[in-house]
């Protein structure tokens, strides 16, 4: 009695264990997917996630995560793009034969759903934060074209001024980082954690891409620009990065903080590189034959320096059909987080520039 006892104590615990991995394994799975339900249904109002998560809790994970990542000199998000979809094939195929099919496929939706979760929590809910123009009370109404023209002339003084200045590229760098953290300060109260500069990737990587020239990784928070970018367009460029990592995700409000740092910063050649790039998105928005003349009046030298801006994106530049489906992808992965205006968000830093000008910001 007392051996067949002791026998079937063993087999008890051998089956409990198993079946608390398994509870365990359900738990977790319900806690994601309810958390993430959650927060798509009552997302929370953006005052709150301001304060909770932007100023709070996202700076918590930069304080620790940026260290971490910024110690290397290379991009470990770059190597987990290239390694995480050669583990996930081979883990597809070692799975696949050893469980079923339904197993199989509950796995997949549980690394899905976590990665989701990660990008979220991790960086993406900066999407749901206040607006620049709450953060800062600018103006919302529309602005006169004088007020346009105004911004150009101001921005071409500066680039006239400082078209000869000494280009010493590293100082430039630290007086941008600099001025963003104060900028940053000035706006939130928080100081910000942010990596030393961005990381350089091989050139054509991102251009080739999706026609970009900078990204960062929700997920290890890591800045990146790519490496075929001229030298003064890197520079407010390598500034947009820093801003996304400071915890501003939609384009124009981190366009406009990287702005406002590079317009606000000592250094001379920073801010020529940032006023020539700003100057460039204004001109932009002017009638044709306004535009013409304002570019006839720029210095040879910041002509140069725009054609050398756009040299890489034609060097590198991929057929239109695929450019169309990587913007589409992108306006889709936009509008998915909030972004009503999708790509359009980014000639939206013009406006934001008008208004803070109206309120003597820079
Ligand atoms: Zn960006």
């Amino acid at each position: 009695v007392k051996a067949r006892a002791k026998k079937s104590t063993v087999r008890l615990a051998g089956y409990s264990r198993s079946k608390r991995r398994f509870r365990i394994g359900y738990i977790f799975a319900a806690l994601l997917f309810l958390a993430i339900i959650l927060w798509n249904v009552a997302t929370p109002n953006p005052r709150w996630i301001e304060e909770n998560y932007s100023r709070g809790f996202y700076q918590t994970i930069t304080s620790i995560l940026v260290p971490i990542t910024n110690s290397v000199p290379f991009s470990i998000s770059a190597i987990l793009v290239i390694l995480i979809p050669v583990l996930c094939f081979i883990w597809t195929v070692i799975s696949f034969r050893r469980h079923h099919f339904l197993r199989w496929l509950w796995r997949t939706i549980l690394l899905a759903g976590s990665l989701y979760a990660v990008f979220t929590f991790n960086w993406g809910v900066n999407y749901q934060r206040e607006s620049i123009e709450t953060q800062l009370d600018l103006p919302t109404d529309t602005f006169a074209e004088t007020e346009l023209q105004t911004l150009v002339t101001t921005l071409s003084e500066i680039i006239q001024n400082n078209v000869d200045a000494e280009r010493d590229v590293a100082r430039a760098q630290t007086s941008l980082r600099t001025s963003l953290i104060e900028t940053v300060e000035t706006i939130t109260g928080v100081t910000p954690t942010l990596p030393t500069w961005v990381k350089v990737l091989p050139p054509g990587t991102l251009i080739r891409a999706g026609n970009a020239s900078g990204m960062i990784s929700p997920f290890t928070l890591e800045p990146h620009i790519d490496g075929a970018l001229s030298e003064v367009y890197s520079l407010p460029v390598g500034t947009h990065e820093l801003a996304h990592i400071a915890g501003y995700a939609r384009e124009a409000d981190t366009d406009f903080v990287a702005a406002l740092a590079g317009l606000n910063t000592n250094d001379t050649y920073a801010r020529y590189a940032t006023a020539l790039k700003l100057w460039n998105d204004a001109v932009a928005q002017l009638p044709a034959l306004e535009r013409a003349e304002a570019v006839a009046a720029l210095p040879q030298r910041a002509r140069d320096d725009l054609a050398a801006t756009y040299e890489p994106f034609l060097r590198y530049q991929l057929p239109a059909w695929i450019q169309n489906v990587q913007s589409s992808l992108y306006n889709r992965y936009l509008t998915s987080q909030g972004v009503e205006a999708g790509i359009q968000d980014y000639s939206r830093t013009t406006t934001l520039l008008l208004a803070a000008q109206r309120n003597g910001l820079f």
